[in-house]
């Protein structure tokens, strides 16, 4: 079985996200080849081939024109899987190549499940198997779900030059919003799930983060609830954090949240279910009302 993995550079610099695409790979069991539209200057260790544009002459984000050099790498390589990452440039690359080739599209795929993928639906509550009914297909991964693989060695590069122009002009990217609070520099990180209830009970959690000196995270049904702002929004739509220790407060352990914290040195979750997902990378899985829990653990630590 082989694939391609299309990675992906964000102003001239490889992402990280494309060592995912190898974890998958791996898990596949597959060959790889690999597809960049970046630059010399910023290559993977990756001993296989490795289909390169030059993003100055394709740019970073031109889709039409990038569907044209995937289609000529599974040309030459004739894969099983075109890979992506189930970013804003997957998810727009993916279909327009897919619809190209005429195979199957499976979007957003969290594991592999007995010959197909498991892929999230209702809203992340819920996952559904599904298998490509076509001989290949258009796989995108969620960020998180694989392990990040470093594969190592020097790539046998093959240029790719861009041939003909392209429906949509590449403008630039603008900076994020200044956040009140970085997330990314704590080395303490106090996090406010559903678990905690209602708006006033996010006192109760930053009093505990206030105690052990660190930061207020949370997750997105949180933010979304209003209840505390995006800044502090941990996961795949928020920051990516790896504090010291982070205690998720009420969280189920969702592989969005997942994605953004699990490389935390040390978790601790408090979750009143024993079997909540978030068990699994927790070192500590504390098993308690949260709001019982940490209003006492705030009060030890403050002594
Ligand atoms: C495209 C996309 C992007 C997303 N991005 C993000 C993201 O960046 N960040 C993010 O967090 N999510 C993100 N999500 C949402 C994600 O899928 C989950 O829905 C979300 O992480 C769940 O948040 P939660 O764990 O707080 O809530 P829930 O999943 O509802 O879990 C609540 C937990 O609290 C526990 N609990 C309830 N009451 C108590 C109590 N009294 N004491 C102790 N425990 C209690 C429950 O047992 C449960 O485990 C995204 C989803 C999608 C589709």
């Amino acid at each position: 079985m082989k694939t391609l993995l299309v990675g992906e550079y964000r102003e001239g610099k490889l992402l990280d996200s494309t060592y995912e695409l190898f974890g998958f790979a791996g898990q596949m069991g597959a060959e790889t080849a690999l597809l960049l539209v970046g630059s010399d200057a910023h290559l993977p260790a990756y001993g296989g081939t490795l289909y390169l544009a030059d993003a100055a002459a394709c740019g970073e984000y031109r889709p039409d024109l990038h569907k044209k050099l995937v289609l000529e790498a599974v040309q030459k390589e004739n894969p099983d899987y075109i890979v992506f990452v189930h970013s804003s440039y997957g998810w727009d690359l993916a279909p327009r190549v897919a619809a190209a080739l005429k195979v199957a599209q499976i979007s957003e795929v969290m594991a592999l499940a007995d010959g197909g993928f498991e892929v999230g639906c209702c809203n992340a509550k819920m996952r559904r198997s599904v298998k490509p009914a076509t001989n290949r297909a258009v796989v995108t991964i969620q960020a998180g779900a694989f392990p990040a693989l470093q594969p190592g060695g020097s790539p046998t590069i093959q240029r790719l030059a861009a041939d003909g122009g392209s429906t949509v002009e590449f403008v630039g990217y603008e900076a994020a919003e200044k956040k009140d609070v970085d997330l990314g520099k704590a080395e303490i990180i106090v996090s406010a799930g559903r678990g905690i209830g209602k708006k006033d009970n996010v006192s109760v959690i930053a009093a505990l983060a206030a105690a052990f000196g660190g930061e207020l995270g949370a997750s997105r049904p949180v933010v979304d609830a209003g209840w505390v702002e995006h800044s502090h929004q941990v996961g795949t739509t928020g920051q990516t954090v790896s504090p010291k220790l982070y205690i998720a407060c009420g969280i189920s352990g969702a592989i969005q949240h997942l994605a953004g914290m699990k490389k935390s040195d040390f978790i601790v979750a408090i979750n009143k279910d024993k079997d909540a997902p978030i068990g699994e990378i927790a070192d500590v899985l504390v098993v308690a009302d949260v709001m019982q829990f940490v209003p006492a653990l705030t009060a030890k630590v403050a002594k």
